[in-house]
Formats: structure tokens, C-alpha cells, sequence
């Protein structure tokens, strides 16, 4: 009878670790006790691989792939049904290869950059999205809906109490994963670490083996936002922390959002780490001629000089979005011609104690943006090649 009464102790006792107000830190001590008891069973049943077999993740089974080939980097993989493993292989791939080029360093915040969560979906089935919302929201309901800086659950798209999608013109699924016309999501980094307790990472799959470059250079882009954003430490309104990136407050109206800065350097930075990783420099001048001159739906640098408008001034409407992203990595090559790569790097990682944007922009780059701007707008005017040069300083032929 009291072996009786000890198991019945001892069974309550999980179920008290089950509920609510578990955190991350369970969330990790589970990983763990669940990856022992699977060697356990493996060696169990003859087998001795704990490696690439996909987990089989359902709502009622939480176990998360954490990528191991980091270092201090806490990333984990969920997959929507038929990504496939070549996929999921290369996200892992190049979250490995973004750790070493952005976050391996003694100013890292670990505290802000941790954990990762990375939704693997595919682009061609919007079904297997929308069941993934259901897993993720299991999930955060039960890892980060503890409050203040872990309540993502309740700050997001998971909490029918907070958000009804119907309500809000969604009709595919929560519109997290999927977007209201039906489509699977694109990738993204939707979510605020401080307020939300993690990051989370929405990463739509590529054609392979056409598109396998996309893995690279968009995960590398992707990984970037999240090494910008986790220079800021300090908790803030989501408006003052868009006025610290530079997407509020840097374009003629102030209200608006613009993505010249904060996504020309993700953009820049995906096209020329890929490159320089594969050792490809064709490939990196391919894409930034591309960029400005390719067919997008007519070419943007003609967009641009005909709209009498500087590169801060476009937002995310419509097709000014693609000049905000393409010709914002213009301005970063335009910027690191001058200054180098390591002072944007000083910039993030100096930012926060440099009070705001405009201070540390000043200080780090010597010139006020508005200036360097109306610069770029010259040196945009030029004739091609003499435009195309700044790539080779930035990327020499050997
Ligand atoms: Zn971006």
C-alpha cells in the first residue's frame, strides 16, 4: 500500500510540471529526458542511430528537433508534413554557418537570441501549415505562457481568447503559418524574444534542387534579423523598438514603415555570406546586378529614378516593397565601400547604448543617414559599370 501511495505522489508530480507554467527551461529538461529515453528504447530494439530520422511531431508529442551542429546557438526544428529531409538538412546547414558568421562572438545576448524556433513549411500545401499552427500553439501554450517576457501564447495568433482569425479576415487557418489568400506564409521572423520568450522563425521551403541557393541565402537573411534585433536588450514598446532599427522615423512621414535599413542589410547580407560561403563570387554579382536591373515586374532601378522619391521613403506597400529590400542591399554595398563591413556590425552591437539610430549612424558611419542617402541617390544616377565597381572592392577577384 505506501509503494502504492508513492507512485500516486510521483504521478502528480509530473502532471504539476505539465501544466501552464512550464517554461522554457522544462521545455529543455524534456528534450533532454526524452532523448535518453529514446536511446534507451533505440539500443532496445538493436537500432543505434539517434540521427536524421525525422521526429514524428503530433499534438500530444512535443519532442522538437534541436539542431545539433551549434554551438551556443539553441535552434529547433518543427516540420510540417512533407518538407522534406533535403530541406530541413540545408535550413540546419545554414542556421550553422549564421551562427559562426553573426552570433559567435563575446557581445552575443544569448538570453535574447535563444531558443530558435524554426516551423519548416511547404509552399505547396497550405493543409499541413495550418496543422502545424495547431502543433505550434500546443507548444507555446505550454512553454511560453508564463507572463511578462515568456507570453508569447497570449501576445500572438494562438489564443482564441486574444484573436479570432475569421474576425480579423482570416480564412486559411490562423493566418500564422498561411496568409489570408490562401497561400502558405512566407518566411519571416514573427515574434519579439523579450516579450514572447523566443524567436520564432517561419521558414517556407524552396524547389529542390533548383532552388537550394534560397535555403542558403534566405536563412542566412532570416538569422540576420534575428542578430539585429538581439542587440537590444532592454524591453520596449514595439514602436520604439521599430524607431531603434531605423523602420520608424527614417522615412518622410514618420509614420510609416520603412525597410531601406533594417532589411537592405538582411537582403545584402543573405546574397553576399551565401556567396562568399560557396566561394561563388559570380554568383554574388549576379544577384546584385539582379537586383537592380533584372525583371521583377519592370526593372527597380528605373522604378526608383522615375519615382523622384529617396530609398527611405518607400515602405511596404505594394511594389514599393521589392525597392525597399533590393535597393536597400544597394545602399548597404554603397555603405561598406566606404566604411567596411565591420562598422555595421558596430553599429548593431553599439546601438542600444548609443541611445537611438540617428546617434549611433552618425558615429559609426561617420555622416548623417539623410546625407549618405542623398548620396546614394547621386551615385544610383551613374552609368552602369561605374555602379557595378563597388562590387569589386567589396568582393576583389583573388
Ligand atoms: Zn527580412
Amino acid at each position: 500500500m505506501r509503494v502504492f501511495l508513492h507512485i500516486l505522489t510521483f504521478i502528480f508530480i509530473l502532471s504539476c510540471s505539465n501544466n501552464d507554467q512550464a517554461t522554457y527551461d522544462d521545455f529543455k529538461n524534456e528534450i533532454k529526458s526524452q532523448k535518453i529515453q529514446n536511446k534507451q528504447i533505440e539500443s532496445q530494439i538493436g537500432t543505434n542511430s539517434d540521427a536524421d530520422s525525422k521526429s514524428n511531431i503530433n499534438s500530444s508529442n512535443h519532442e522538437l528537433d534541436k539542431i545539433d551542429c551549434t554551438n551556443k546557438l539553441e535552434a529547433y526544428i518543427l516540420a510540417a508534413e512533407k518538407v522534406s529531409q533535403e530541406g530541413i538538412d540545408l535550413i540546419t546547414k545554414w542556421v550553422c554557418v549564421s551562427e559562426r558568421l553573426f552570433f559567435d562572438s563575446e557581445s552575443t545576448n544569448w538570453e535574447i537570441v535563444n531558443p530558435i524556433y524554426i516551423t519548416a513549411l511547404n509552399r505547396h500545401d497550405i493543409e499541413s501549415a495550418i496543422d502545424l499552427e495547431k502543433v505550434w500553439c500546443d507548444h507555446i501554450k505550454k512553454y511560453h505562457n508564463s507572463g511578462k517576457g515568456n507570453d508569447g501564447y497570449d501576445n500572438g495568433k494562438c489564443n482564441p481568447k486574444h484573436y479570432q482569425p475569421e474576425k480579423e479576415g482570416c480564412n486559411f487557418g490562423l493566418c500564422l503559418f498561411t496568409e489570408p489568400n490562401g497561400k502558405v506564409a512566407g518566411s519571416s521572423i514573427s515574434s519579439n524574444r523579450k516579450h514572447d520568450g523566443f524567436n520564432l522563425f517561419i521558414s517556407n521551403s524552396h524547389d529542390l534542387p533548383m532552388h537550394a541557393d534560397s535555403y542558403g541565402y534566405v536563412t542566412i537573411h532570416e538569422m540576420f534579423h534575428i542578430y539585429q534585433y538581439s542587440n537590444l536588450t532592454k524591453t520596449r514598446s514595439r514602436d520604439d523598438e521599430m524607431r531603434m532599427v531605423g523602420k520608424l522615423g527614417t522615412g518622410s512621414n514618420p509614420k510609416d514603415e520603412v525597410p531601406w535599413w533594417i532589411e537592405g542589410n538582411a537582403v545584402f547580407f543573405g546574397y553576399y555570406k551565401y556567396a562568399k560561403e560557396i566561394q561563388d563570387r559570380e554568383y554574388f554579382i549576379n544577384k546584385m546586378e539582379n537586383a537592380m536591373w533584372g525583371k521583377w515586374d519592370g526593372i527597380l532601378i528605373e522604378k526608383y529614378l522615375n519615382s523622384e522619391k529617396t530609398i527611405n521613403e518607400f515602405t511596404w506597400t505594394g511594389e514599393e516593397k521589392k525597392i525597399g529590400y533590393e535597393l536597400g542591399a544597394w545602399f548597404v554595398a554603397f555603405l561598406i565601400d566606404q566604411v567596411g563591413e565591420e562598422k555595421i556590425y558596430e553599429f548593431w552591437t553599439n546601438l542600444e547604448s548609443e541611445k537611438n539610430f540617428e546617434i549611433t549612424f552618425n558615429k559609426y558611419f561617420g555622416k548623417n543617414y539623410q546625407i549618405y542617402i542623398n548620396e546614394f541617390d547621386v551615385f544610383l544616377r551613374q552609368p552602369k559599370d561605374q555602379i557595378l565597381s563597388v562590387l569589386d572592392r567589396i568582393y576583389p577577384i583573388n
